[in-house]
C-alpha cells in the first residue's frame, strides 16, 4: 500500500499500451508524466475525442486485484467497512439522487433498480426503502459486505463483466462515479444497455475533466484511469448504443436506448483539453492549491470536532 504514496516512484502495475478506450483511436499524446501525488503516471489525450487515458493502461487482472482490497484504503483511509461521516454523506447524496430521478421517471410504482459499482450501498438501500426492487454490486469485499449487511436488498460482489444480470431486466440503471475507474467504459455501458428494461434510463456521472480550477497533471492518480469531458461520454454511450435522454451536467447524463443522437464536436473536445492541460501547472500554483485544500479540510474537521464535542 506505501508504494501508492510515495512521491516519484512507479506504481506497482506493469500495464500494457492501448488504444483510446473510448474511439479506439490510436492517435495520441503524453499530457502528463507524473500524477498528483507526484508519482510517475503516463496520461495521454486521444487526439481524436479528447479522452484522457493511463497509457500504460493497468491489466484486467491488475485493476481487479486492486480494487478487490486495496482502492478504499488507497483513496478513504478506510480499513474495513466506510466509515459513520461517509456513509451520512452518502445517505443524503442517495436522497438526492432519488429525488432528482423521481422527477424525471415514474417511480410511485415499484421498480427494478441497478446500482453499478454502489460502494457502501446507501442508494440501494434507498431505493429498497422506498419499495423498490434495489439490486448492486460492488467489487471491494469490505464494501460489498457492508452494503449487503442491510437485508432487502440483493448485493453482489465483484466487477461489471462477471455480473450476468437477465437481459432487458432494470427499469433504472444508475452509474455514478465509476466509468472513470475502468478500462472499458464501453463494455460496461452496452452490458447496462443490455440490462436495461424497454422505456428504462441510464444515469451516467463522471469527474468533468473541464470542471476544475487546475488543470494538468493534478487531476490525474492510479484509480482514475480515464478522465471524460461531455462529449466523449457521450460517444461512450453511442458506441454502446445508447442515445442521450438529458444532460443534467456536462458529464452528468441520462442515456435511453432509441434516444437519438446528440450533437457533439469531439475536434473542440481535443483542442480545448490539449490547450488547458497541455501548458502544465506551475510548483508554486501546485503548493498553493493543496495548502488551501490542507487548510480547508483541517477547518472541516475542527467545526467537526465542536459540533461532536
Ligand atoms: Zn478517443
Amino acid at each position: 500500500m506505501h508504494s501508492h504514496h510515495i512521491p516519484l516512484l512507479p506504481y506497482p502495475f506493469r500495464g500494457e499500451p492501448v488504444p483510446c478506450p473510448v474511439c479506439g483511436s490510436e492517435q495520441a499524446e503524453v499530457i502528463a508524466r507524473i500524477d498528483r501525488r507526484l508519482k510517475r503516471l503516463t496520461t495521454v489525450l486521444c487526439g481524436h475525442c479528447g479522452l484522457f487515458y493511463s497509457n500504460p493502461m493497468p491489466t484486467q487482472a491488475e485493476l481487479d486485484a486492486y480494487y478487490r482490497h486495496m482502492y478504499r484504503r488507497d483513496y478513504q483511509f478506510a480499513r474495513s467497512g466506510p466509515g459513520a461521516r461517509h456513509v451520512a454523506k452518502k445517505e443524503a447524496e442517495a436522497r438526492r439522487r432519488h429525488d432528482a430521478l423521481a422527477r424525471r421517471f415514474d417511480l410511485s410504482r415499484p421498480r427494478r433498480f441497478l446500482d453499478f459499482g454502489c460502494g457502501s450501498g446507501e442508494l440501494v438501500r434507498h431505493f429498497a426503502a422506498q419499495g423498490h426492487a434495489a439490486h448492486g454490486f460492488e467489487p471491494g469485499v469490505a464494501y460489498a459486505a457492508h452494503a449487503a449487511g442491510a437485508g432487502s436488498v440483493e448485493i453482489r460482489t465483484g466487477s461489471w463483466a462477471e455480473m450476468d444480470y437477465p437481459e432487458a431486466h432494470f427499469d433504472i440503471i444508475t452509474c455514478l462515479h465509476v466509468l472513470e475507474h475502468l478500462r472499458d467504459p464501453v463494455g460496461a455501458l452496452a452490458a447496462m444497455a443490455r440490462w436495461l428494461a424497454p422505456g428504462g434510463l441510464i444515469w451516467v456521472e463522471v469527474p468533468d475533466m473541464q470542471g476544475y480550477p487546475l488543470k494538468g497533471f493534478e487531476r490525474f492518480h492510479f484509480a482514475h484511469v480515464l478522465g471524460f469531458s461531455s462529449d466523449n461520454l457521450v460517444l461512450a454511450g453511442q458506441r454502446a448504443g445508447l442515445g442521450v435522454v438529458e444532460r443534467l451536467a456536462p458529464t452528468s447524463i441520462l442515456f435511453a436506448r432509441g434516444a437519438p443522437a446528440a450533437e457533439i464536436d469531439l475536434a473542440a473536445t481535443v483542442a480545448r483539453n490539449r490547450a488547458e492541460y497541455g501548458r502544465g501547472i506551475s510548483l508554486p500554483a501546485y503548493l498553493g492549491h493543496h495548502a488551501r485544500r490542507v487548510l480547508r479540510r483541517a477547518r472541516l474537521r475542527l467545526a467537526a470536532g465542536r459540533r461532536e464535542g
